[in-house]
Parts: C-alpha cells; structure tokens; sequence
C-alpha cells in the first residue's frame, strides 16, 4: 500500500495534519507511538491554547476542535478565547474527528528505519507491539509503508533524528520541563472570591463568571518582574518547610472547562539540566516532580480556600518539553524576522503569541511581547529530504523564535499548512 502522506506524531500539529490531509482526500496515514492522540495537549495535560490573535490562518482544525469540545461540555470561550479544553475529555473527541474524515491510525508503533534514495524518503519501517491477552506474550509485527510525502510530528523529532537530518544548533541550554497535574475535590466559587480579593490589583489573577459558574487563572513566580500577590504565602511556606524553595521557580494554575471542580497546574517546572534523550533521567525527573506535586499540593490544601479537601487526581503520562531538537529547514526562521514582522509569500501560521522563553535562572525568562509575525512554510521543510516536513515545536527557527511559536494555535496552522501544501503539490 503505498500512501500519498505518513505523518510521524498524532499530538498537537500531527493530528492537525492528519485531519486535513484526509479531508483534502489524500490517503494519509498517522503513526503514534502511545496507544492515545493528543501528544503534550493530552499526555502531558497542557492546557488552554494561548490566544494568538485575531488574524490567525489554517486554523480549520482548532475551530472544529473547539465545536466538538464544546458538544461534549469540554470547552469554554474564557476572555474571549476559545481555547479553554478539559484535557482528558480531548483524549476521547481527537480519534472521533479524525475518524469522521476516515483517517488512518497506528498506534503503540515504534519506527526503527527509512529507507531514502538520493534526497528522497522512500518508506518507513516500524514495528507495532500486540498484547492479545494477560496469558500471551507481547508480538511483534514490522511493517514497510511507502508513501509521496513525510511529515515529522514526533516533537523531539525521532524520525529525523532516525533519517540523519540536520538539526540547528542549541546557543543554550533547553529551557526548564515540567510535570503538569490536576487537583479536584475544589470549592472553584469560594477560591475565586478569594483570589479576587487577595490579589486586589489583579496583576497577576483573571476570573470571569460563566453560566454561575467562576472559571479563574493565578500565578507566581521568584522572578521580581511583577507584583505576585501571592508571594507572603510562598514566602511563608518555604520557611516552615511545607516547599522548597525551588518549588516556588513556576506556579501556574487555571481552571478546566466543564469541570468545576478541578484545577489544572502548569507546575512544578524542574530546574535540574535533565538529558532528554535518556530514558533513566527522563524517570528521575518524573521522580523529582512527583515529590514537589506533593509539596505542592499540600501547600495549596493548607494555603488556599477553597482547596482544603481538594487531592492530585491527575498526573500527566508525559513530562512538559519545551524544545528539543529543531529541524535545519529550507528557511531558519529569525528572532528578527518575528521582531520586524516580516512578510512571506507563503505564511503558515500568523500570530503575535509573544516570545515565551522560560529559564531555570532567576529574573532571566523572556516574556517580549511583539506585533503579529508570520512563519513561512519553508521554515517545515527539511534542508535534506524534498518530501520531509516537519511540523510543531521542532520547526527551522531560532532558539527565541521558537519560543513564540511553540504554542498548540501555530502547532494546529503548521499541520493545517503542510496538509494543504501537500495537497497542492500532488495536484
Ligand atoms: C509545560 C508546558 C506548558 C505549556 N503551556 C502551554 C499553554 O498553556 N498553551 C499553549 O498553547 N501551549 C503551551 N505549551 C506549548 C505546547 O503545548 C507544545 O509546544 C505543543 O503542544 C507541541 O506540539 P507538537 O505537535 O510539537 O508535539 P506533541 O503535541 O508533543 O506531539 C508529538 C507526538 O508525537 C508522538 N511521538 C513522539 N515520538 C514518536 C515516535 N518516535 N514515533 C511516533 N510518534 C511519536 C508523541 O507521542 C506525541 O503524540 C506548553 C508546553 C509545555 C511543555
């Protein structure tokens, strides 16, 4: 069977792709390495989609995505963004719209090579693991798949990795990952209140009211950029033990669209150099962060009203990657290029997401606000293969560029820009 796209990934681009490809009618087939979709969005619990601005492109995909989120009582419009999702409900609604357009999906598979010719990928082999049953030993089938076109979605872009593409260099260390978890149990009304209050300037604390019911977003962090409302507490808890002073680097946390009663939290971030390719330090970390989630936790149970009978019921699969490696495209994508907003024939993805790069330092994260930038699409094309693109955090642009444009909004429109662009080539 020879395909027209395989797309390596069904996170957060590749499952935007896939959808698209299979819409435009192309025979497309998505390889997943987990047995769900979803990627970071799902599997390492990050939620909401940040707002990208109003003058978004390729963003079919999201708006559907958000129409079915809100069907299953999944999504909220909060401060007038739509993207407010409830992650786990998202692990349900991914295969069923990728399934009304007949797309074809391979779980739990594990690629172990390509054959390529000149500067041409000619098929992918991967291996899928079968468990029939608890009495039966785990089999094992290899499968060959051509296809015209490749797309890598992986994230840390194994596939490329495999292909021995070129990747760009890293000027410095990756930012910090983190372990996202969800606390419910939690009185969301009585804590809204009282963040509202607390954090009377609001520098820090959103909360709107939708349907009675208080949907809300604080933070802190040691970073002395702004007034942190919430710093006393963190101050105090340190020193009676309850965190480590570390646990107070990041704290983020949001409400989850219809789920009243839990709170999701972009924390604890890690501050450890972990090496992202080995699978020991990948447990440590998960490890490390279980031990702050239950600092955490604890402090909010002690701290918060609100939260004084709320428990962890939710620890991410995955940990949080901010960047990994990135691909050498047709295009390096500039930090000057997205400063001066410079103009492309072919765009992408348009957004003014600003330049988000976290660091373990403190007073040393960049949050640069710019106007709106465009990404163009030869910044998801590979320098090596003619029919390689690669999609998502790990596209062809600079370090502080793609702290902009690691975000799920530009993930959806790249995977929404390679689908159409492929279907034009093959036209
Ligand atoms: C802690 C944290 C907080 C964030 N907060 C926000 C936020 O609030 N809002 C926002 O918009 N963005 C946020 N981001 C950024 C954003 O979520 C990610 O950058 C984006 O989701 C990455 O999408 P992706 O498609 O590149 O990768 P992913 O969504 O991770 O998808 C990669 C997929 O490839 C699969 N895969 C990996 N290797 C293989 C392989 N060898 N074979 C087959 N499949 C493979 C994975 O299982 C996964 O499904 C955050 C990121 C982090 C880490």
């Amino acid at each position: 069977m020879k395909y027209d796209v395989v797309i390596v990934g069904g996170g957060t681009a590749g499952c935007s792709c896939a959808y698209n490809c299979a819409k435009l009618g192309l025979k497309t087939l998505l390889l997943e390495k987990e047995n769900y979709l979803g990627g970071t969005m799902t599997g390492a619990l990050v939620v909401p989609v940040m707002e990208s601005g109003t003058n978004q492109i390729n963003t079919d995909f999201y708006n559907l995505l958000a129409d079915e989120m809100n069907r299953v009582n999944g999504q909220i419009t909060y401060l007038n963004n739509s993207g407010w999702f409830d992650p786990i409900k998202l692990k349900d609604v991914l295969p069923s719209i990728l399934k009304k357009v007949k797309t074809n999906v391979k779980y739990n598979i594990n690629i172990n090579h390509a054959s390529t010719k000149n500067k041409q990928i000619l098929s992918v082999c991967y291996d899928t693991i079968y468990t029939n049953n608890l009495l039966s030993k785990d089999k094992i089938l290899s499968e060959y798949i051509e296809a015209k076109y490749f797309v890598d979605a992986s994230g840390n872009l194994d596939f490329s990795k495999i292909l021995n593409c070129s990747f760009l260099e890293n000027k410095q260390d990756f930012p910090p990952i983190s372990l996202r978890f969800i606390m419910s149990n939690v009185d969301n009304n009585k804590f809204a209140q009282w963040i509202e209050s607390f954090d009377s300037d609001k520098n820090v604390t959103t909360v709107e009211y939708i349907a009675n019911q208080a949907y809300f977003s604080t933070a802190y962090t040691w970073d002395s950029n702004k007034h942190w409302a919430l710093a006393p507490l963190f101050d105090d808890a340190v020193h009676k033990n309850i965190l480590k002073d570390t646990d107070r680097n990041y704290f983020q946390i949001f409400s989850i669209a219809g789920n009243p009663q839990s709170v999701a939290f972009n924390c604890p971030r890690l501050l450890n150099k972990y090496d992202l390719s080995s699978v020991t330090d990948m447990k440590n970390a998960k490890n490390d962060a279980k031990k702050s989630i239950e600092r955490i936790a604890k402090f909010c149970n002690m701290y918060f009203p609100g939260f004084e009978n709320a428990y962890v019921s939710h620890i991410a699969d995955k940990l949080g990657i901010r960047a990994y490696r990135r691909i050498r495209g047709k295009y390096v994508y500039t930090i000057d290029d997205l400063r001066s907003g410079k103009k492309f024939d072919n765009p992408a993805v348009v957004s003014c997401y600003p330049v988000d790069v976290h660091s373990r330092d403190k007073n040393s994260s960049t949050l640069e606000k710019n106007g709106e930038y465009q990404l163009p699409i030869e910044s998801l094309m590979s320098s090596d293969y003619d029919n390689l693109f690669v999609i998502g955090r790990g596209l062809s642009a600079d370090e502080m560029a793609q702290g902009a444009l690691r975000v799920q909004g530009s993930c959806f429109s790249m995977g929404e820009a390679v689908a159409k662009y492929i279907y034009k080539l093959l036209a």
